[in-house]
Formats: structure tokens, sequence, C-alpha cells
């Protein structure tokens, strides 16, 4: 039974939860440059179920480069498994095509593809020692010598720190090294690129940031592609070298991590990544004698001379004003606006600040320490050059 036989015995997804196409999603949202280097190409991947009453992911195009780590992120039910699992050939696209090295492989055995997939839930053998877990695939689906397949295993075994524990059995082992080993018996394949859907989210906090930083590494070392799923946009940020962000079924915005933070294609992205979430407010676009100016019921800023070459025309119109905590300043003189101070969280270095004013409620970060819980009231100034505004329908505007 090889790795990818394995995944056919992972339960289904079985929600009957139906998904449409995001009104925010644009076309530039959707596609991704290609480049020279691309080595996994996916274009167009469309996956129905229950004869197309559900759109598990649609419109789908990715590149991947060689030595890439992209990570599919988005809520639950978003596509990304679908996704993955098109890629890995674990469902059958209805539409589109999946090229890896310029060769077509969409209708290629999951076998056949040279892509490793390594499961949330971790499929080790409790009968088999480490050294037979990791070796299994090859065992299985190659004719290597024997020297061959033993020095892939203990070559692996050292880059994951398992050497001393090649002879004990999975039970002995912590659930991060059992998610090593499980690694492990993806490496020895030297596949093409490597699959990863949610692999950590069994492992509690700090195991999981452990070994964030250790895939990384090990991603960095091999310069193998990663494709890796998870809803956790902490996640994303940290991991990714590019971030696909879905939302029901369609990709919203591939980018960098600082492109998908500082510069989201539309009101989901911006919301969905970061943390505490942005400020996002309705307002309207007033003229006055100064010039343009964003109202909302709390606040009235002027538009910077970017957002008002593209309202000139936008008079009277109401908009999202959005922009993140940290672009929310306290000040000691007079602000943008008065708000009272409701929660303090802190998050460590820094603080979460959570405003209202009228029926508004507002997220700034402060330094750590900076106000006080006896704090009842604050004026708040709004970095405006750091603002977005979106379309009441989602899409970004400037
Ligand atoms: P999660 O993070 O919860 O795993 P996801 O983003 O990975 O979610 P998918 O598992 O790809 O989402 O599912 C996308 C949609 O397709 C969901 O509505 C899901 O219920 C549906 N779906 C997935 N697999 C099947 C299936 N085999 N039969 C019917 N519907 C399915």
């Amino acid at each position: 039974m090889s790795e990818t036989t394995i995944a056919k015995e992972q339960t289904e997804s079985t929600s009957t939860e139906e998904t449409t196409m995001s009104d925010t999603t644009t076309d530039s949202a959707r596609t991704d440059q290609d480049s020279d280097n691309d080595h996994i190409q996916i274009e167009g991947i469309q996956k129905t179920f229950d004869d197309g009453a559900i759109v598990a992911c649609d419109d789908v195009n990715i590149n991947i480069d060689k030595g890439e780590f992209v990570i599919l992120v988005g809520p639950s039910g978003c596509g990304k498994t679908t996704t993955l699992r098109c890629i890995a050939g674990l469902e059958e696209p209805d539409k589109g095509e999946i090229r890896v090295g310029g060769n077509d492989i969409t209708n290629l055995a999951p076998k056949d593809r040279n892509l490793a997939f390594v499961f949330q839930s971790i499929a080790l053998f409790p009968h088999m020692s480490v050294r037979k877990n990791i070796r299994f695939g090859l065992d299985m689906n190659t004719d290597l010598k024997d020297d061959e397949k033993r020095r892939r295993v203990e070559e692996v075994a050292e880059t994951l720190g398992l050497e001393e524990m090649l002879d004990r059995k999975p039970s002995s082992l912590s659930g991060g090294q059992q998610q090593r080993v499980s690694l492990g018996r993806a490496m020895v394949m030297e596949p093409e690129a490597f699959l990863l859907d949610e692999p950590f989210s069994a492992l509690d906090a700090n195991l999981r940031d452990e070994m964030r930083v250790e895939v990384k590494k090990i991603q960095r070392e091999l310069n193998t592609a990663m494709v890796f799923v998870t809803h956790d946009q902490e996640e994303a940020m940290t991991l990714g070298d590019k971030i696909v962000v879905m939302n029901d079924g369609y990709v919203q915005q591939i980018g960098t991590p600082y492109e998908i933070y500082n510069d989201p294609t539309n009101r989901f992205v911006a919301d969905f990544i970061g943390s505490p979430s942005p400020n996002l407010q309705k307002c309207t676009v007033e003229r006055t004698d100064s010039g343009l100016v964003l109202s909302t019921d709390v606040f009235s800023v002027p538009a910077t001379d970017e957002q008002a070459e593209h309202l000139k025309d936008r008079v009277g119109e109401t908009l999202i004003y959005g922009i993140r905590p940290e672009y929310l300043t306290i000040t000691d003189g007079d602000g943008d606006f008065t708000a009272s101070l409701d929660v303090i969280e802190p998050l460590g270095d820094r603080d979460a600040i959570h405003l209202s004013a009228d029926d508004m409620s507002f997220s700034a970060v402060t330094p750590q320490g900076e106000l006080s819980r006896e704090t009842e009231r604050v004026q708040v100034n709004i970095q405006t050059e750091e603002s977005w505004l979106f379309e009441q329908g989602g899409t970004r505007i400037v």
C-alpha cells in the first residue's frame, strides 16, 4: 500500500454545504504570474460533487516554482483540501490541467505522479519500527537496491533528528516525532513536490511552532516545492513564500506574505489575514473646500492624493474604509476621533486595544503597557496613508 493509497482510505468530507462564487473575486485576483521557473502549473481546475451541486473549487490557477513553499489558506470548506487532492490525483478534476515539469499529469494515477502527500492525521503503522515506517514507500514502490534504501532512510533520519529512534515503535514517540516520521516517509521518496494537508493540526501550540520552523528549514535544505494546506492565517504568513487565499471555492489572491498583508485585493483577504482583524467601516465620499474627505459616523479624514484620484467621480457614494489596527495611534493631543477604551488584550510585546465610539468598534495596537486599565477615553489618530478603500461588495478600489 503506497502513501497515496493510504490517502484514499482517509475519510472523505461529506458536507453538503453549497458554495458559490464570491462576488468579491476579480480576474486579477485569480491569476498567478507565469515564470520561467514554474515547476507545477495548475490551470483552471474545477471540482464539483453531487452532480455539480457542490462546487468545491473552481477556476484555480497556481504556478509553483521548484523550491517554492506555497500555502493554500482559507476558512473551512473553501476548497483547499480538494485543490490539494486534485494535485495529488486523489480527486479527478472536472476541468483544468495540472502539469509537473511541463508534463500533463492530470489523468495519471497518484502513484505515478511522484508527489508525496503528508496527512493531517499521522498514519504510521504501529507494529513497524520507525525505520520500516520510513522505508515503507521505497519497499512498495521502488526497485532500489537495499543499500540505497538504507542510505536514504539514514540520511532522512539524520535531517529530521530521528537517528536514535529508528528501531523504536511509533507508540513510544511524541506527536511531533511521529509527524517527523511521517515527513521522513515522504522525504525518502525524493518527490517532485510535497503536498501537506494541515500536518500540524493535532499538535499543541508550542510544538506546532517548532515544527513550522523545522519544516521550513527542511524545505529550504531540500529545495523541493511544498504545497501546504492550513486554515490558520498565522501559519500561512510564517511559512509561505507564496500564499494562495481561497474562499467559497475560488482563489481570492496570490502573493507573498507581505503583499497579501499590505495590499489585499478585496475585503475578504483584508479581513481574513492579520490579527487583530483590520478596522472596516462604512464611509461616505464628501467634497469640502479643502478637497475630498471620507466620513463615517465617528471620523472624517481627508482622502490621500491617490484615493482622491480614484474618487473624483464618486462623491456621495458609500464605500468601506479599511485600516489595520497598528495604523491607529493613541495620541495625547487632538486625534481624528475620541473613543472609549473597552478592553486591553496583552499580546506580548504589544497590547491589542479594543475601542468603541458611538455604535462603532475599533481595534488598535500599542506598545506593551502604554495604556493602563484605568484609562477610560483616548484620542485616536488615523494614519490615512495606510488605509484601503473597498466597494461595498468587497472589491478593492485603492
Ligand atoms: P477544511 O479546512 O474544513 O478541510 P477545505 O477548505 O479543505 O475545508 P474542502 O474539504 O476542499 O474544503 O471542501 C470544499 C467543499 O467541498 C466543502 O463544501 C465540502 O463539504 C465539499 N466536499 C469536499 N469533498 C466532498 C465529497 N467527497 N463529497 C461532497 N462534498 C465534498
